[in-house]
């Protein structure tokens, strides 16, 4: 029974069929009921009705029998009456409850009393009733014998003709003379309203059957059917066996023609987006695999419940497996567990991990780790994404390794090395040689303008210059005490992250000035010995011209003549004209004998080289040697240290000098040429020296420069002159070389014109 129920409830069709029958077997039953009770209260009622009318028709029958007092006759009436069926008895009662007149004649002049039932309708109340209704005369009863009857009381009222009546005539005051109770049988009717009852429960159980079958066929025809393609059709679609719906109802027209067009709509934006989300899935599935790192997903057990290609190709786990066996080949879970972190707060994770590999190898991994949550938002699974970083961490370490030797190399360098950002000239950082040479702490430095090291004299050129030169020669440099010093700087740009630094490199070059600067002197002062002789020549003229005026005045003196004031003027003139010229060239010598400042100065290049040629110029004369002056004239000044660039410029004609000395004899001394030129040419002076000795053989040409390289005999030579020479130019920012002229060596020195 309860399984039947069970499957009542699960059939929507058994429901419908139950409930549609449930209604029409209650409606039929209800049916039945009223029809059976209609057609019961009908027939009793019709009944009495119709035993009333026959009654008062025997009452109206016997009434002129009773005026007569014919009691023949009355008899006979009653007698004839009651073979009328269903009449089954009549009785005529007087006021006292006698049976004056009955079918049954022994009853005849019986009394029943007033207690009797057929009494009791007007004689239960003190005063009785003179009139009933019609309900209220009407009596049912079943006899000892199970009889089914209905009786009828008619009272006799009192009339006119009663009370002035012949025979035993009633006082006028009477209203009710007695009753006629008429007794029918009621048990045809009865057979007859069970046939009909009967036949009416067979009616309607026919009918029930047929509707309740008629509704089943129809609802099987009319929604079974359809229902079962459409769930046939929509399991099919679930399970994967149909992708279309394809259902013959879809043309109706009504609901379910509806519901079917509505299915097969469905199951295309259904199969449409399912497609979509095969596809979807497809290419998740595809990158989920072929993710180039370890990614699992794993239950609160910590089991394997998916992998990628990396992790079966690196791990080689089975389905079910613990991750740490798969990950490490271990039977027991690791103490720090990334996924259980997961777990227990519900967040994503992230870690480090050095881990140990199933071959015992150790391997360096980033892990992320994110929840899985149920639709009830329970963390149910974790995934795990790790990352092999050991490939990058030996190059991190590598890194660090070589950060370490740079950072010691960066320090240690013997020159100064400031990280300087490229806009503002600000020290971003700088290395211990800079904190050591200046005399900061690197805190001290870092942040400070880079000009809080440039000595205030030189922060304008150094400003200027920073802009257009990588290096800058010789620039004064102060100390935290105050100290100055000087510096080669060496900058370059450098990017990183975007922004652009400036890589500034400082060497102290106050040693190799001091010793350049003694060098120098030391030259000057070979220079000065070269010219010795000529200076010596040179001298000897005036101090000639002196000694024949002090001469001639002692010969006057002694002579006791006088001396006439013409001649003494004119001597003197003379003397003190000759004094002049040994002043000079003694100044001259002195001056270019003393240790000079090397600051550098505007400088006129024509009046530079005339100056240098002052001393020589008697020796050259002396040695037979042309000098050919090409100077060009209004030459932009350079800058340079006037000193210096004289001193390179003997050296030049000193070397032409001995060149042409020793290559040239008698036979050709008016060949002796030297020919010193200047010109402007794309924005630099050029300085030209050159002689007509021969020239540099080929194969020295390559190291004339080079200090102490000399071919000059031993004694004569130093082999310093042009290499402090080519030093001296580069301090100033020029260039010196050499090449063969059309008779010999040509020296050239280039120098960038100062600018305004
Ligand atoms: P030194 O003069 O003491 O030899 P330098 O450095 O001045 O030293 O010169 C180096 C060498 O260059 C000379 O010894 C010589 O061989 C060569 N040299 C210099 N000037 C000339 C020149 N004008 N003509 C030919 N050779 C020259």
């Amino acid at each position: 029974m309860l399984r039947l129920i069970m499957k009542i409830r699960e059939n929507l069709i058994a429901q419908i069929i139950v409930a549609t029958g449930g209604i029409m077997l209650v409606a039929t039953l209800i049916l039945i009921y009223l029809s059976i009770t209609f057609v019961n209260t009908h027939t009793v009622a019709e009944h009495v009705i119709t035993a009333d009318m026959m009654s008062n028709t025997i009452k109206l029958g016997l009434h002129n029998a009773m005026l007569r007092n014919s009691r023949d006759e009355i008899d006979q009436i009653i007698q004839k009456v009651t073979e009328i069926n269903p009449v089954t008895s009549i009785r005529v009662y007087n006021k006292q409850g006698e049976i004056k007149f009955s079918n049954n004649p022994e009853e005849k002049d019986t009394s029943v009393g007033q207690n009797r039932q057929i009494c009791q309708a007007c004689h239960a109340s003190q005063t009785p009733k003179t009139s009933l209704t019609r309900q209220e005369r009407v009596r049912e009863f079943y006899s000892d014998d199970k009889g089914h009857y209905f009786s009828v009381q008619t009272p006799i009222e009192n009339s006119a003709e009663c009370s002035g009546g012949p025979c035993h005539f009633h006082p006028a005051d009477k209203a009710i003379l007695g009753t006629m109770d008429l007794v029918f049988a009621f048990d045809e009717t009865d057979t007859l309203v069970s046939d009909y009852r009967m036949n009416l429960i067979v009616l309607g159980t026919i009918f029930f059957i047929i509707t309740s079958g008629g509704i089943f066929v129809g609802l099987r025809q009319i929604i079974t059917r359809p229902l079962s393609l459409l769930i046939k059709s929509s399991r099919d679609i679930a399970e994967g066996r149909a992708t279309k719906a394809n259902i013959p109802i879809a043309a109706r027209p009504d609901e379910l023609g509806e519901l079917a067009r509505s299915h097969e709509a469905m199951v295309q934006a259904l199969h449409a987006k399912q497609k979509a989300l095969n596809e979807k899935m497809l290419e998740y599935e595809l990158l989920f695999d072929n993710v180039p790192c370890v990614v699992t997903v794993q239950d609160r057990d910590y089991k394997l419940l998916e992998y990628n290609k990396e992790t079966r190709d690196r791990f080689s786990p089975f389905p079910g497996a613990y991750c740490y066996q798969a990950y490490k080949g271990i039977n027991e879970r690791c103490e720090e567990c990334p996924v259980e972190k997961t777990f227990q707060t519900g967040l994503a994770h992230c870690s480090e991990e050095n881990r140990r590999n199933p071959d015992g190898t150790y391997s360096h991994w980033i892990v992320h780790t994110a929840p899985i949550v149920d639709q009830d938002g329970r963390v149910t699974k974790a995934m795990e994404m790790c990352l092999d970083i050991t490939e990058r961490k030996k190059l991190e370490e590598k890194l660090k390794e070589s950060e370490k030797k740079y950072h010691t190399i960066f320090n240690n360098v013997p020159n100064s090395i400031f990280v300087v950002d490229n806009t503002t000239l600000t020290i971003l950082d700088c290395n211990t040689t800079a904190s050591w040479v200046y005399g900061y702490t690197p805190e001290e430095l870092i942040g400070r303008s880079f000009f809080a090291v440039i000595h205030p004299d030189e922060v304008e050129r150094i400003k200027a210059q920073m802009q257009a030169f990588t290096a800058i020669n010789q620039v004064k440099n102060i100390r935290k005490n105050g100290e100055s010093f000087f510096v080669d700087v060496m900058q370059a740009v450098s990017s990183h992250s975007d922004t652009e630094y400036l890589l500034v490199s400082t060497t102290d070059i106050t040693e190799r000035l001091e010793e350049e600067q003694l060098l120098f002197h030391a030259g000057k002062k070979a220079t000065l010995g070269e010219m010795a002789t000529g200076v010596a020549h040179e001298l000897n003229q005036p101090l000639t011209v002196i000694k024949s005026a002090s001469n001639f005045f002692i010969k006057k003196v002694n002579a006791k003549e006088t001396i006439p004031e013409a001649t003494i003027a004119t001597l003197a003139r003379e003397v003190d004209s000759y004094v002049d010229r040994a002043t000079k060239i003694i100044n001259h010598m002195r001056d270019f004998g003393r240790k000079v400042d090397q600051s550098m100065e505007l400088v006129n290049v024509n009046d530079c080289v005339s100056r240098a040629y002052t001393l020589l110029n008697k020796q050259f004369e002396s040695h037979g040697i042309n000098v050919q002056w090409e100077l060009a004239e209004n030459l932009p000044p350079v800058m340079a240290t006037p000193d210096q660039l004289e001193q390179v410029v003997i050296n030049l004609l000193v070397n032409a000098r001995d060149i042409l000395e020793e290559k040239t004899d008698a036979a050709n001394s008016d060949r002796q040429l030297i020919t010193v030129r200047t010109m402007l040419q794309d924005s630099h002076v050029l300085i030209q020296v050159e002689d007509t000795g021969g020239g540099i053989p080929e194969a020295i040409m390559h190291k004339i420069f080079e200090p102490f390289f000399t071919t000059k005999k031993v004694g004569k030579g130093t082999g310093l002159g042009l290499s402090i020479s080519y030093g001296l130019i580069k301090n100033i920012g020029g260039i010196i070389h050499a090449d063969n002229g059309e008779a010999g060596a040509r020296f050239t020195i280039t120098l960038p014109v100062a600018d305004s």
